[in-house]
Formats: C-alpha cells, sequence, structure tokens
C-alpha cells in the first residue's frame, strides 16, 4: 500500500535526500531491534519454515518522524483520562445498565455468552470484589473541513476495556524520536528538521505496570501459603509479544521477584485449578515444574476479547474458571462488557432535549467531569427501532449520506467495521432483526498530516491519519465502588495512510508513531 501524494504544501516532515534516507533508516532498524521495538516474523515467514526455532523478530512498522499534533487537544485528552477511568468503573459496576445493553443488541451472540458467563458467577457469588482496568481511551483530531479556522477538537474513537495493546512498544517509540531529534536529525541538510521538536514524555509501559502492582498488592498475601503470581493470558502464535514482554518486565522493575507466567487462553483448563476453599484461590502449575503451586493475584487477558478466541464450549468453560475464581481480573466480564460499542453510543446519545444522555446516570449533568467527557463526543446513533434509530437507519442505507459515516458492530481487534458506501450493501446482506446490534457513527476528519512510514523495510511517504490513545489504569471495588487506585498513563500514537480505513498495527494497517506537539 502507497500513501497518497496529496500533500506536496505541507512542509512535514523534512524534506530529505536518498542518502540521508538510506542512513535514517538503518539507524531506525538497529535501534528498533536493540530496544524491542520489533514483532515476531509474519505468518509467511513462519509457514517457509525460515524460522523452525523461533529466533527471529523483526522491527514494529514506525514512522520515520514524530507525526505533529495539536497541543491542546493532547492535553485535553490526558487531563480526562482519569475521569473515563472512573466512569467506566461505574458502568462496569451497574449491572442493571449492562443487562439492559446486553438486551439492546441481543442479536450478538459473543456478547450474550459473556453475559451467560456473568450470570453463572453471580449465581454462586463473586468472591472477588476488586477489579483491574487498564484501558485506553481512542481519539482523533477532528477538524471541520468545511471551516478549517475552527480549532481542531478531539473525539473519541472508541473506549477499549480488554486487551489495549501497544503500551509496551508506546514508550519504545518516544523513545527512538527523542533518539533520533537529538542524534539524527540536526545532521540532515535541511535544517527545518531541527524546527524544535516537543516530545511529550511516555511512560506507558511502566504506567500500566503499575496499575497491575497495584493490584497485586492490593490483592494481599496468599492465605494458602503459595508463592503468588500473575498471569498474562495471550493468544498462541502471538506476533506482538515484546508489547506484553515490555508490561511484564516494566512490572518486574516495579516489583522485584514477582514472577509473571504467560498461558495461551487454550491451556487454562489445562494449567490452572481452583482451590476448594470459599475463596476460591486461582492456582497455577507451571509447566517447568509441576509440583510447584503457584496462588494468581492478577489474570491480565491480551485474549478473550473475540469469538476466535473461544473455539469449542471448553473455551467458555475456562474463562468461566478465570472468572469465578479470587484473582483479581483484567477485565472482569461485566468490564469487558462496559467496553461494548453500543456502551459508548448510549452514553452518547441524545435522550431528549433536555436530558444530555446516559452519561448523567454516572457523573452528574452539572460537574466538571461530565463536560470535559462530553467534549470529547462525537454523534454516535443506534440502528434499533427507537425514532433515533429509524433516523439512522435511513442514513445508513441513502447512498450520499452513508459517505459520512462508519458502521460498527460489538467487536474489538480491528478489521470488523464497514465504512462509507460499504455500509448500506452490508446492512442489506444480514436480516434486519441484527441491525440493533450495530451503532452507526460519524466520520472523524482529522487535518492533513504527511510523514514517512518504514514497514517491512519498505518506506511509504504521504498523506496519514493519526489517532491517539491514551491509558488509563483503575482499580475499584465493584461492590462498595471505592477507588484504590485511579491513573493516567501514557499515551500511544498510531499512524495510517490516509487512504486507509482501518488503522489497527497488529492488523497490519497501520504503524507506530509519537507525538510532537504543534
Ligand atoms: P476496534 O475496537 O476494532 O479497534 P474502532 O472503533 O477503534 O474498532 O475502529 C477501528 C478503526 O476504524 C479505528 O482505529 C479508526 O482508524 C477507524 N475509525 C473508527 N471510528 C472512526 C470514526 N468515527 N471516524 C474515523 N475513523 C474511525
Ligand atoms: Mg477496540
Ligand atoms: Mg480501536
Amino acid at each position: 500500500m502507497g500513501l497518497s501524494a496529496g500533500c506536496a504544501e505541507v512542509s512535514y516532515p523534512p524534506d530529505i535526500d536518498d542518502a540521508e534516507r538510506e542512513r535514517l533508516v538503518q539507524t531506525i532498524k538497529d535501534w528498533g531491534i536493540a530496544h524491542g521495538l520489533a514483532v515476531r516474523p509474519p505468518p509467511a515467514v513462519i509457514a517457509s519454515d525460515a524460522d523452525p526455532q523461533g529466533i527471529l523478530a523483526t522491527n514494529a512498522p514506525v514512522t520515520l518522524f514524530p507525526s505533529p499534533f495539536p497541543k491542546s487537544s493532547f492535553e485535553e485528552a490526558k487531563a480526562v483520562q482519569t475521569a473515563y477511568n472512573k466512569l467506566y468503573a461505574d458502568v462496569s459496576r451497574d449491572e442493571a445498565f449492562l443487562g439492559q445493553i446486553v438486551q439492546e443488541v441481543s442479536g450478538d451472540d459473543f456478547i450474550s455468552q459473556l453475559w451467560h458467563v456473568h450470570q453463572r458467577v453471580k449465581a454462586e457469588g463473586y468472591v472477588q470484589k476488586l477489579s483491574l482496568g487498564l484501558f485506553r481511551s481512542d481519539y482523533m483530531v477532528h477538524q471541520d473541513s468545511t471551516d478549517p479556522t475552527k480549532a481542531p477538537q478531539i473525539k473519541q474513537v472508541e473506549f477499549n476495556t480488554i486487551a489495549s495493546s501497544f503500551g509496551g512498544l508506546s514508550s519504545k517509540t518516544c523513545e527512538l524520536h527523542r533518539f533520533l531529534a537529538s542524534t539524527e536529525y540536526p545532521q540532515l541538510k535541511q535544517s527545518n528538521a531541527n524546527h524544535g521538536y516537543d516530545l511529550p514524555e511516555n511512560d506507558s509501559a511502566k504506567g500500566l505496570a503499575a496499575g497491575i502492582k497495584a493490584a497485586h498488592d492490593a490483592y494481599g498475601d496468599s492465605a494458602l501459603g503459595h508463592q503468588r503470581c500473575v498471569l498474562f493470558l495471550v493468544q498462541g502464535g502471538e506476533r506482538n509479544v515484546f508489547d506484553q514482554r515490555h508490561l511484564e518486565y516494566a512490572l518486574q522493575s516495579l516489583s522485584p521477584g514477582l514472577l509473571v507466567f504467560r498461558l495461551p487462553f487454550a491451556e487454562i483448563l489445562q494449567r490452572t485449578s481452583i482451590a476448594q476453599t470459599d475463596r476460591r484461590q486461582l492456582l497455577y502449575k507451571s509447566p517447568t515444574n509441576p509440583d510447584k503451586v503457584f496462588e494468581v493475584s492478577v489474570v491480565y487477558l491480551r485474549a478473550g476479547y473475540g469469538p476466535g478466541d473461544y473455539p469449542t464450549p471448553a473455551d467458555w468453560d475456562a474463562r468461566y474458571q478465570i472468572e469465578r475464581s479470587n484473582a483479581i481480573k483484567c477485565p472482569t466480564v461485566l468490564t469487558q462488557l462496559a467496553g461494548a460499542k453500543k456502551v459508548q453510543q448510549v452514553l452518547a446519545t441524545p435522550v431528549t432535549q433536555s436530558q444530555p444522555s446516559e452519561l448523567h446516570r454516572f457523573v452528574p449533568d452539572d460537574s466538571g467531569a461530565s463536560k470535559q467527557i462530553r467534549n470529547t463526543f462525537t454523534h454516535i446513533y443506534p440502528l434499533d427501532d427507537s425514532e433515533a434509530g429509524q433516523q439512522a437507519r435511513k442514513l445508513a442505507l441513502d447512498p450520499k449520506e452513508c459517505l459520512k459515516y462508519v458502521l460498527k458492530p460489538q467487536r474489538e481487534g480491528g478489521g470488523n467495521n464497514y465504512y462509507k458506501a460499504k455500509i448500506p450493501a452490508h446492512l442489506n446482506s444480514v436480516p434486519e432483526e441484527s441491525w440493533k446490534s450495530y451503532i452507526l457513527m460519524e466520520l472523524i476528519t482529522p487535518p492533513p498530516v504527511a510523514n514517512i512510514i518504514l514497514r517491512n523495510g519498505s518506506l511509504e511517504q504521504g498523506g496519514v491519519i493519526c489517532e491517539l490513545g491514551i491509558y488509563g489504569t483503575c482499580v475499584w471495588d465493584q461492590g462498595t465502588g471505592d477507588v484504590v487506585h485511579n491513573a493516567e498513563a501514557g499515551y500511544l500514537l498510531r499512524t495510517k495512510g490516509d487512504q486507509s480505513e482501518e488503522g489497527g498495527v497488529a492488523a497490519g494497517f497501520g504503524c507506530m508513531d509519537s507525538c510532537t506537539l504543534v
């Protein structure tokens, strides 16, 4: 995929000649491997038998330069994060509200199955009151294309409550651009390369690890006298393993001696069990030392966010085993459900003229937090048979109107949405009863930015679209709502070619980037 060449008037990135470019690329390639800004090789390499021992790693795709990002928008997004953490903690505690959401998207089997896990555990009683959220609120800068003099506004794309990734690689990318700004950029012939970068600090790996540590510390000692450990539940064949490892290493440097085990989601029932006690401690048997049993304080899910991780009924039993245990879950099933796109729509959609939205259920309308949060909302509509839903259906099916929207099902992980002209065709291809499990969202249109992406050793230069993610960590009591820990935890900038609709780095469309504030 090449980038569009429509940004000739933008003097960024610096105009560099072939020799400078080659040198910069070589520096980035080496720095990336030396510092773990890397991923495992793609499936084609594995399939070709070129890596039978599983020892190869390759550069994660990155921009050669940090992308300019409006400082006011960046600061606004960071400032609202702790309010968002508290909001989503409270949403996850509101079982009646979530039950209503599940009802409203009842055509979605995956959401119904998650809800079923919650109901099974509720029937026997939850033993662990504390929950851990490692969240990421994603934004784009919206620039009114009809009035470029209007100030850019930060608008939320989505709020992630499960497997919010790239915190590990993001701090490394910021470090890379800082390194280049002090060593390589000043050497470029075009002196505009040295026009004063404003590169904000970013310790997302440490910030997320601090969230896990807060939960681990709050768990308390093992009443059974076992050594405690943290479990990372992962997907088999994960390419983005170094991103996860950076979190693990950051956690171990915050809590020296703390053991972290990586467990494929498919092996939960084989390697874990529930103690026969009232507390239902989660026990983990290490494959290398089967006689030794550990007590799991925190389970961090980097898997289980989509139907693909549950190919058999046993995989649902595995999720149930985790959920009913005493381990602190990141996330619980309820917290995962709180991240459903339907929740975001319900929080953002006005109910009546006088009542802005269901947000008031969680955050008082006249509070500063409510205003801050509402400022980040863009228009999102239901596709149900309510009046608002009927109107949205008309927009979605209209060949001209639909060009302003993206249609989203209740899915995570990228690659699931339908854009613009593809919306009517998709809706017409599925039964009308299932339309209510989608939401329709106005497209956010960022101002033009240009950059150069290094992906698989090749360069792509041209117009790019940047998506900012702000990480947040929260530990709360699911019963009382008491908050044990609530912090903003750094940022992610993901960038994609402006001709691409999806921006997931892992899905192969986007790349890692960092902000230079303007
Ligand atoms: P997922 O949970 O699969 O990541 P997202 O809601 O983040 O789903 O959508 C995936 C991608 O689609 C985003 O990263 C972004 O690039 C694009 N996208 C989503 N919503 C919008 C929007 N309202 N305007 C512009 N692009 C969007
Ligand atoms: Mg998501
Ligand atoms: Mg997303």
